[in-house]
């Protein structure tokens, strides 16, 4: 198996999951009972917190752990309406992530918000003029990503932050897809609110994280015991949260690494590129993009058909394109960023972790040219 889907989701390290076994066996308890397994748990919630809070650039007293990344978001926004702020604009870019954009659109049909979406250029950057001109006094939130998932463009969040917080108006960052690939900083973002998710950096799945900047508050998304400063009630997924704890530790220093995983993207690319037998775009590329992220678009072929043959070679990749009852679709990030439908509708998402080898990328590449080229694969060994 050559996994390349990590934006979708990633293998658990395994120093992870050493940690978290114990508090499955043996340190089961509640962390806020107070005998000595309670405690045990507590601690352990508590250490994580600061791990978690160091990769996100906050305090800890400012970080909550969630689910997902998709509960994080909603956290935020919904949370926000409900804590009695007057303004009701809410600014998100057009390739923000659904959990983002759909959840918006729901709150807009129901008139409960103003939503006003920012176009990306054709190169998937976000375009500042469109912000200003967008963003006024009525602004209560500001939605933007750091790194988009599907073609790892890297957006200018802290310009972003500049133009709403002039307004008046919040700001928050999606971060899901920047966190252990580049340095995620709540405070130098300028982001008041940031999320971030563990299946995406080696933690299990099922936990992620939200940091909310000192000060600003938000309604709960539901009540009971209290838990994580009110804002999250129910039993806190002790094994879950230490393994997210060790996880953001490895992460935080694994972004080093990720010089060594652009290299093995450039060679995946190039190699691609330099192929006379098929015509193929890189999306972004202009742009700075997450060192591990490649989404290339084939001309004139479906995206389905070569995810399914990469699968059957055991290459693990995602379509940038949705089949609907017989009919491809592009993907909203396509369709955001203006590409021609006869490009969008091959587009292929590779994505790289720091456990990828340049062994499987050769393979890939070797793979990929013979399914682009039509003709058979060579077998391995
Ligand atoms: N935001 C971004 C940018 C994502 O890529 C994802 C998942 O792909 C999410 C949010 C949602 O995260 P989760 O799957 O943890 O709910």
């Amino acid at each position: 198996m050559i996994y390349l889907d990590n934006n979708a989701t990633t293998r658990v390290a395994d120093e992870v999951l050493v940690i978290m076994e114990p508090y499955y066996r043996e340190w089961f308890g509640n962390a806020h009972s107070v005998h000595g397994l309670g405690r045990k748990s507590h601690d352990g919630v508590e250490d994580a917190r600061r791990s978690v809070a160091a990769l996100m650039g906050a305090e800890a007293s400012e970080t909550i752990f969630t689910s997902c990344g998709t509960e994080g978001n909603a956290m935020v926004i919904r949370g926000l309406l409900e804590s009695g702020a007057q303004r009701r604009k809410v600014v998100a870019t057009s390739v923000e992530h659904p959990s983002v954009l759909a959840l918006l659109r729901a709150l807009e049909k129901n008139a409960q918000i103003d939503l006003a979406i920012a176009p990306v250029t054709p190169a998937g950057a976000i375009d500042l003029d469109a912000i200003r001109a967008l963003v006024d006094d009525e602004t209560l939130l500001v939605c933007v990503m750091q790194a988009q998932n599907e073609t790892g463009v890297v957006h200018d969040v802290a310009a972003v932050a500049d133009i709403a917080h002039r307004a008046g108006a919040l700001v928050h960052v999606d971060s899901v897809q920047a966190a252990g690939k580049i340095p995620v900083s709540m405070r130098d973002l300028g982001a008041d609110f940031l999320t971030i998710s563990g299946h995406k950096f080696h933690a299990p799945k099922g936990v992620g994280a939200l940091a909310i900047r000192k000060g600003l508050k938000v309604a709960p998304l539901w009540y009971g015991g209290g838990q994580e400063l009110g804002m999250r009630s129910g039993t806190e997924p002790v094994p879950s949260i230490v393994g997210l704890g060790v996880a953001a530790e490895m992460a935080q220093k694994a972004v080093r690494e990720f010089d060594r995983v652009a290299a093995l993207r450039d060679r995946l690319e190039e190699a691609l590129l330099g192929a006379p037998q098929h015509s193929i775009s890189i999306n972004g590329a202009s742009q700075r993009r997450l060192a591990n992220t490649s989404s290339i678009s084939f001309h004139d072929r479906s995206s389905d058909a070569i995810v399914r043959a990469l699968d059957a070679e055991g290459i693990y990749v995602s379509a940038g394109a949705a089949c609907h009852s017989g009919k491809v679709e592009p993907s909203a990030t396509m369709k955001a960023m203006g590409k021609p439908a006869n490009q969008a509708i091959g587009t292929v998402r590779f994505s790289l972790s720091r456990y990828t080898s340049g062994e499987e990328i050769d393979r890939t590449i070797e793979i990929v040219r013979a399914i682009a080229e039509n003709r058979p694969a060579v077998p391995t060994g």
